[in-house]
């Protein structure tokens, strides 16, 4: 399987882009872990990885996104761009995630990546804009992979992205990416109406059958001005996502992405670890992409890029609830503890909406990536040893109890008393004996 693996890589895409790949990614993006970690044992803080959504705006409309795409246009310039990257590259950084709105629909996203060949970039698309000519400059331009997003079926996808040719224009996206020998990813987001078939051997082997070198599961966050609750995997599907992507890393000649759980499965959150937050169209520095509220603004030039992370006191505060509380999303487990965060810190609504608050008053108590007992280890060796050295939770959850704070724990007392109550504390049970 890992000689196929590398047979792929080698005869299927550019070997250009796979030096790109290996070094600015590979051996630059692990350096700026270490660094991260050495940060972390010095009590100071940045993130190794940014993820930045570069504009709102979007040609389609998804059920459940929480970004504001049909208001007004917002987008970060290319100088600002650029003094962004240049500030994060200082403090060791050199992969960045390029998010939207839709990002290919920013005019100047071609000349960030090509201001910065050093770099690393990986651009979360819905695919569409990706002409035959488009892909032919990102080979050129050799620092991008687009990560385009597939949510279902041909029906499945025209009805969660609201537009009858989404499937088909998305594919053919995709096409023009295999055809150019770009370094492709796929996505979903997993939910009720495209799990089953898309967390599927078929759907794998058809991506593989199709030259896409990799494919990353999210789970749908049941977040923003229109929260789907009805799309939201249970934690019996939860697990079964968890499962697949194990079994299909240790079998199939592609590389499968999630980003919730360490070597041993055990879940963890990025922006709680620390290895990530997000910045928004307007700048507002955010802890994740679905948490938009913020403190500080990489418009502020009162401060350093450096400064405003080390020194602020809501991203800091974030981390450390998040870490006392679950190993899990805080967004669906304990959106009352965000509240009580957004209020202290005053932090504003950063969203063009501006209603960020009442929706995360509105949001339950539900279950994500943390399953305690149900913890499901890699089984590939090599996944195993690069998230043993680059991707776990690096510490920081040591000492916490979260039996009586975490949604599972929660959920199994089935208690309807506040999720704060000391009477009758919850307690942790495996997956199956909640089902009991
Ligand atoms: S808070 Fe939830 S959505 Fe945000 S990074 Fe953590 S796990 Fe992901």
């Amino acid at each position: 399987m890992y000689l196929k693996m590398a047979k792929r890589v080698l005869f299927e895409t550019d070997k250009r882009l796979v030096w790109k790949l290996a070094y600015n990614f590979g051996f630059k993006g692990a350096l700026s872990v270490h660094k991260h970690k050495k940060r972390l044992k010095r009590g100071e803080f940045f993130p190794p990885f940014l993820y930045i959504s570069v504009i709102n705006s979007c040609n389609l409309r998804c059920q459940g996104c929480w970004v504001d795409v049909a208001a007004k246009q917002e987008k970060i310039d290319v100088e600002a761009m650029s003094r962004l990257i240049k500030e994060a590259k200082e403090m060791g950084n050199s992969f960045f995630g390029i998010l939207g709105g839709e990002p290919f629909m920013h005019p100047q996203l071609l000349e960030i990546l090509e201001r910065h060949p050093d770099c690393y970039f990986q651009i979360f698309t819905n695919g569409q804009f990706i002409t035959d000519e488009i892909a032919k400059k990102l080979r050129k331009l050799g620092n991008a992979t687009p990560l385009i997003s597939v949510e279902g079926n041909e029906i499945i996808s025209n009805q969660r992205r609201g537009r009858n040719d989404v499937y088909e224009k998305t594919m053919q996206g995709i096409q023009n990416c295999l055809d150019n020998k770009l370094l492709t990813g796929v996505c979903t987001s997993l939910c009720k109406s495209n799990i089953d078939d898309l967390l599927t051997e078929e759907w794998v082997d058809k991506l593989i059958d199709m030259g896409v070198m990799y494919t990353w599961y999210h789970i749908y966050r049941v977040a923003g001005p229109e929260p789907n609750p009805e799309l939201a995997l249970s934690p019996e599907e939860q697990l079964r996502a968890r499962k697949f992507v194990v079994e299909m890393r240790a079998k199939k000649p592609i590389g499968v992405i999630d980003a919730y759980f360490d070597h041993n499965g055990t879940a963890l959150c990025p922006a709680a670890t620390g290895l990530s937050h997000h910045i928004n169209p307007w700048g507002d520095i955010e802890p994740c992409p679905v948490i938009q509220f913020a403190t500080d603004s990489i418009h502020d030039e009162s401060k350093t890029l450096k400064e405003k992370f080390v020194q602020s006191e809501f991203l800091k505060d974030f981390r450390e609830v998040v870490q006392q509380n679950t190993r899990g999303c805080i967004i669906l487990e304990r959106p009352d503890l965000l509240e009580n965060l957004v209020k202290k810190h005053g932090a504003k609504d950063s969203t063009a909406r501006k209603q960020a608050m009442q929706e995360l008053q509105n949001l339950e108590t539900r279950t994500s990536q943390y399953s305690p007992g149900n913890e499901v280890p890699e089984k590939s060796f090599v996944y195993r040893i690069a998230k043993k050295f680059f991707f776990n939770d690096f510490g920081v959850y040591q000492g916490a109890d979260h039996s009586q704070t975490a949604a599972p724990g929660i959920l199994a007392n089935k208690t309807s008393a506040p999720v704060n109550s000391s009477d009758d504390p919850p307690h942790f049970i495996p997956l199956e004996a909640m089902k009991k």
